[in-house]
């Protein structure tokens, strides 16, 4: 479609980063576009619109940026899942896979009352490990995951269905 060019031509993608043989996908040009920014936020949140979803919870660093314009949009509250060690309260964490080893997520433990609705964001979906493990953190805490949002979908890595096998909606804009 019209909208998934635009957002297309807006990521630029750099190769051998962060390692040899990786095609990075660089949403930072996305991001700078106004046009494209406002129309990928606007095509993320617009079936939750009117579904009095509680709040969106974004994995750090990027799903910071997306979650927070999504969640003005939506009249939601923001949520960070970040890295271990850097949330200052409580927290609840889980273990999540990597591509080489393991690392740890954490959100605090106050982030949801039970049964709150909410939307998880990231920017791209590769292997589905970061978002299964920001899955496993919000259902520990009891939240009710509404679906999961990206903008970019690497179908050949498998992630979306990793998360579909979970339970989870997934909604993802270009592939
Ligand atoms: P996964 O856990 O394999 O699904 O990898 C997804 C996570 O790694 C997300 O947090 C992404 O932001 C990040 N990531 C992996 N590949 C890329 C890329 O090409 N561009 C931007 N982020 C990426």
């Amino acid at each position: 479609s019209d909208l998934q060019s635009e957002l297309m031509a807006s990521i630029r993608t750099i190769p051998d980063y962060p390692k040899p043989g990786i095609l990075f996908r660089d949403i930072t040009t996305l991001l700078g576009a106004p046009r494209a920014f406002r129309r990928a936020v606007d095509e993320l949140v617009h079936p939750y619109a009117g579904l009095r979803v509680a709040k969106v919870a974004g994995i750090e660093a990027r799903g910071f940026i997306l979650g927070g314009a999504m969640a003005h949009q939506l009249s939601a509250g923001f949520v960070p899942i970040r890295k271990k060690g850097k949330l200052p309260h409580e927290t609840v964490s889980v273990a999540y896979s990597l591509e080489y080893g393991v690392d740890e997520m954490e959100m605090h433990k106050d982030a949801f009352l039970p049964g709150e609705s909410v939307i998880l964001v990231d920017d791209l979906i590769a292997t589905g490990g970061t978002a299964e493990g920001a899955v496993k953190l919000l259902r520990k805490m009891g939240a009710d995951i509404v679906a999961a949002c990206f903008v970019i979908d690497l179908p050949d890595l498998g992630g979306r269905k990793k998360l579909e096998d979970l339970g989870v909606s997934v909604r993802t804009l270009i592939s």
